[in-house]
């Protein structure tokens, strides 16, 4: 347990960090100490080397029972969906950047072990803080987590184990690895606070399923707030309120029992159809980045999957998978999923998702540089074996295929020649592939929205990656916190952009997805129902809550709210707008207090 700091926190002191796993908590504060150690690296003489090793190899083999340990409390706890991060920290416990490059310092460059650790897990930090897309840059707390682990064995020091914690308790620490979070005995730890992390960081990922409220990147938490101080967590809005007083404690109490609620009555969605009130059917789906998250998107309800992001394949090995590897994670997502279709998006890296073992060049530009779609067309071969995995992939359930950041009819057709080249090839060598591989493309660029009726004639779907699209549509780098507040998927510019697209998929008769983060943002459900999208990807947890609204809506309704919408000129006023109509369709969901 860390020492209480002694100062004065006055009522009702407001904190703000990331939102990262909606509901109230109300508790007191139990500190966790996760501090960074204090780690000496020296020289080493030769006759040190043997025993260093030795240290720093029971260290590792420590690390792995460990987490075998938590991976089978997990598996006890009915946490099986999760446990694929657990064997993600197991694996990254046999990658040969780690424990490889450590064995190789204590042995060439003669460095204790400690040292020699800490280098390669500054050198890994720095390739991944390089990263500026969000979800990958946050697989560095991945890295932390399991670093800070070894480290501890190493050195010989404990650490508390969440699975201790006696009382009702907010757990406020540093940061909070998914294996600590797997541990949580949720009947006790009713909430958690952290300094750093983000959104889409594992511990944030697992909060959200697991239910418990959560803020994180409050930065200095831990040094502010000592232990037992009574506390409030809002983990739908980030806020934290420390000594809340007797009005603001009713306040969050009245909040509370209103949000339990209406969570209660999500769980009879899950089985639902995702149908307006008149009829209108629209496909819910999950995006995922693992097939091991296929799992809780079947439970969620899924109908599918709207987005297989396959960049994280290409990021785990020394470098880039086999065709045989990759076919084994297509072929599995495919037999999970079925009978609903899985879209696999072809490698979407470059730009803000840099994966080192692809030497990505340096780019003055790299937004918009040699990125997604750009990069499989140059690098053929790693394009081609691609596009045989997912065929191969194919003959095994529905799949559907998409390509990333379209900018003009010339790729797609590229990218249609190279797919039907791979696929001719395959069945002359006897080897079976799907009959029905719809062909789609996302539509992120404000080029693929001018021209949208030109494309829609080319492909058999369309898929809509606002993250990206509302990235260039309005010039703001999706990365860069301080135009964050720029970044506004109402912008009459936007919903012009919608718009179009949308007609153009109409009138040529094809389907019209969203996968961009903005489909799982029930606010945006009913702007989108009237649009016209046919499915909508998300993450698995925000499926009910879409459904929730969709099953409560009526298209004619809600086609005449969006008539109104676009007629005003600002964000601003169209969300004001949105938030008034939802409040007076749907109080229940969309109370005052919201607004
Ligand atoms: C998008 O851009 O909206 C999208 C879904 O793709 P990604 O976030 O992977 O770039
Ligand atoms: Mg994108």
């Amino acid at each position: 347990m860390m020492a209480s700091v002694k100062i004065d926190i006055t009522e009702d002191t407001m904190l703000v960090g990331i939102a990262a796993a909606p509901g109230i908590a109300i508790s007191r504060s139990h500190l966790v100490n996760r501090n960074r150690m204090a780690v000496i690296e020296r020289r080493i003489s030769p006759e040190e080397v043997d025993p260093e090793i030795t240290a720093f190899t029971d260290a590792v083999v420590k690390s792995k029972s460990q987490l075998l340990e938590v991976k089978a409390q997990a598996d006890s706890k009915e946490l099986t969906e999760h446990l694929y991060i657990i064997d993600t920290h197991l694996l990254i416990l046999d990658d040969e950047m780690l424990i490889g490059e450590t064995l190789g310092l204590i042995r060439e460059e003669l460095i204790n072990a400690e040292g020699a650790l800490n280098r390669v897990l500054r050198k890994l930090r720095r390739v991944f803080d390089k990263i500026s897309d969000e979800y990958l840059r946050e697989r560095r707390s991945d890295i932390d987590s399991i670093g800070d682990r070894l480290m501890c064995n190493l050195l010989g020091e404990t650490r508390e184990s969440l699975a201790d914690v006696k009382e009702h308790v907010i757990v406020v620490a540093h940061d909070l690895s998914p294996a600590d979070t797997v541990q949580i005995d949720r009947s006790k730890v009713v909430g958690f606070v952290t300094d750093i992390g983000g959104r889409t960081s594992h511990t944030a990922i697992l909060a959200r399923s697991l239910g418990i409220p959560a803020v994180v990147g409050l930065e200095t938490i831990t040094s502010l707030v000592p232990d037992g101080t009574p506390m409030i967590i809002d983990g739908s809005t980030g806020t934290v309120i420390l000594n809340p007083s007797a009005e603001t404690f009713r306040e969050y109490l009245i909040k509370k029992q209103h949000y339990d609620y209406l969570e209660s009555e999500l769980i009879q969605f899950r089985s639902l159809p995702a149908q307006t009130k008149d009829g209108y059917l629209l496909a819910l789906r999950s995006n995922i980045d693992f097939v091991e998250e296929i799992t809780a998107a079947r439970e969620q309800g899924a109908q599918g999957i709207g987005l297989f992001r396959t960049e994280f394949l290409f990021m785990l090995g020394e470098g880039p998978p086999s065709e045989e590897e990759q076919f084994e994670v297509y072929r599995s997502a495919v037999e999970r999923m079925a009978p609903f279709p899985v879209t696999i998006r072809t490698l979407d890296v470059g730009g803000d998702k840099f994966v080192p073992e692809l030497n990505l060049a340096d780019e003055v530009n790299p937004a918009m540089g040699l990125r997604a779609i750009r990069f499989s067309l140059k690098e053929i071969n790693l394009f081609r074996t691609q596009l045989r995995a997912i065929l191969r992939a194919s003959a095994f359930g529905t799949v559907r295929i998409m390509f990333p950041m379209i900018s003009g009819v010339a790729e797609v057709r590229d990218c249609k020649v190279f797919l039907e080249r791979e696929r001719q090839d395959l069945i002359s060598a006897g080897i079976a592939c799907g009959e029905n591989v719809a062909v789609g493309i996302m539509i992120e660029t404000p080029a693929a929205v001018l021209i949208a009726d030109l494309l829609a004639k080319e492909v058999d779907f369309f898929s809509v990656g606002t993250n990206d699209l509302i990235q260039y549509c309005l010039a703001i780098d999706r990365g860069n916190e301080h135009v964050a507040y720029l970044y506004e998927p109402m912008h009459p510019a936007v919903l012009q952009a919608l718009l179009m697209i949308c007609r153009a998929a109409k009138s040529a008769g094809i389907e019209v997805g969203m996968c961009g983060e903005m489909a799982g943002e029930d606010l945006y459900s009913l702007v989108l129902i009237a649009l016209g999208f046919s499915d909508l990807s998300m993450n698995a947890v925000n499926i009910s809550r879409v459904k929730r609204i969709v099953r409560q809506v009526d298209l004619l309704e809600v086609k005449q709210i969006l008539d109104k919408l676009v007629t005003l000129a600002t964000a601003a006023e169209v969300v004001a707008t949105l938030e008034r109509e939802m409040h007076q369709l749907y109080p229940q969901i969309f109370p005052e207090t919201r607004l």
